[in-house]
């Protein structure tokens, strides 16, 4: 029985009658931009993510860019981010000409390293941003601590950690600005491109409608540089009927990960952490695997959809060579490039599908074995 990485079907299934009446009044209300259904979207979702605020914008890679604009990040600051991450992260950075600074990560939680974080402090540097990677929170009480410690923003990658809390807080509410994704394989998967942007500062929430809305505050009076980049309405419609379930999705990836765990702990793999002070919302159920690219063909050929987040670190990707020593080492985030593997991971995933891919990894690592 094939099992996909992937599969939004099974939320659908439960939402999915309800979206569609959401969104049919959108379509008959005739306010699609800017209009009552986003502005209650955002409003929900600020309460769920303990922030004053929420901006909602087209994208994920939009929320990061607009983030660090209000933060009036620009040419000649840096920005201290991981190199093992989505290439959003770093393109939003390079968007507002400021230079990325790569720190390592930690080899267990795969996020950014607060010690290296530490390190790569300069007179530049002027925000953090971590990603709370696969749906981990990163060390945010040490990196709240060194970003206040020094003066810097910290901007949280929030993208694949909507519902994540550490000691008890949302992920996004302890940073300057909290970035969210709405792209469908999310925890709060849209039916299209989405993101938002949380942040307690009355003064940056005002900055971000600006800046989201061609840089005008009242219709055609235009007081900087801004895009078009807002969260359409019949999109907000449908996140916000998923808003609802999303406390259940989560649960649900949480449940199969601790059937991974329970079944996978015997055998090579090291399995995510399980934070005691955090939950971890699975994103993805990312392993660190001896011969991964032949265990990654193996599941491949056994109709497993496996994948590697992410193959080449974003200090070795042309995209950043301009910006980054050739010479630029980060030994772990090459190392973990070199033996991620995410396995199946969706809210609805049955214990059968899960036990699929658990034979299929047991008996590879068995057949190697008796070579
Ligand atoms: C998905 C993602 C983004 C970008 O979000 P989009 O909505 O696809 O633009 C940014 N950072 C990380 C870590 C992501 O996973």
């Amino acid at each position: 029985m094939p099992v996909p990485l992937f599969d939004p079907q099974p939320q659908h299934a439960v939402v999915g009658v309800e979206v569609e009446q959401a969104v049919l009044q959108v379509l008959q209300s005739g306010q699609y931009i800017l209009g009552p259904a986003q502005q209650q979207f955002a409003t929900q979702a600020a309460n769920l993510l303990d922030s004053a605020h929420a901006i909602g914008v087209a994208s994920g890679t939009d929320a990061l860019h607009l983030a660090l604009r209000a933060a009036d990040i620009g040419p000649g600051d840096e920005v201290i981010t991981p190199a093992f991450t989505f290439a959003a992260t770093v393109e939003a950075i390079l968007y507002c000409g400021a230079t990325p600074v790569f720190a390592d990560i930690d080899p267990v939680s795969l996020n950014l390293c607060p010690t290296a974080t530490a390190q790569a402090i300069s007179t530049r540097t002027k925000a953090i941003l971590p990603v709370h990677l696969f749906g981990l929170p990163a060390e945010l009480a040490a990196l709240h601590e060194l970003a206040t410690e020094h003066g810097l923003w910290l901007i949280e990658d929030c993208a694949q950690s909507f519902g994540a809390t550490v000691q008890g807080r949302p992920t996004g509410s302890w940073g300057d600005f909290g970035c969210f994704s709405f792209f469908p394989t999310k925890n709060l998967g849209g039916y299209g491109d989405g993101g938002l942007v949380t942040t307690q500062s009355e003064a940056a929430a005002e900055r971000l409608k600006v800046l989201r809305n061609h840089g005008s505050r009242q219709r055609y009076e235009h007081h900087e540089l801004g895009y078009n980049s807002r969260l359409d309405d019949v999109q907000a419609a449908a996140l916000a009927v998923k808003l609802q379930y999303l406390p259940d999705f989560n649960a649900q990836r949480q449940q199969a990960a601790s059937w991974y765990c329970q079944h996978l702990q015997d055998t090579p793999l090291q399995l995510p952490p399980t934070p005691t002070n955090a939950t971890h919302v699975y994103g993805q159920f990312t392993v660190r695997a001896p011969q991964r690219d032949h265990l990654h063909q193996y599941l491949h050929q056994h109709g497993i959809g496996a994948a590697v987040y992410y193959p080449i670190p974003l200090h070795r990707q042309p995209l950043c060579a301009a910006m980054v020593d050739s010479e630029l080492s980060l030994p772990v985030t090459e190392q973990v490039t070199a033996d991620c593997l995410s396995l199946p991971m969706f809210p609805g995933i049955s214990e059968t599908q899960v036990q699929e891919v658990v034979r299929a990894v047991r008996s590879f690592y068995e057949g190697t074995q008796a070579d």
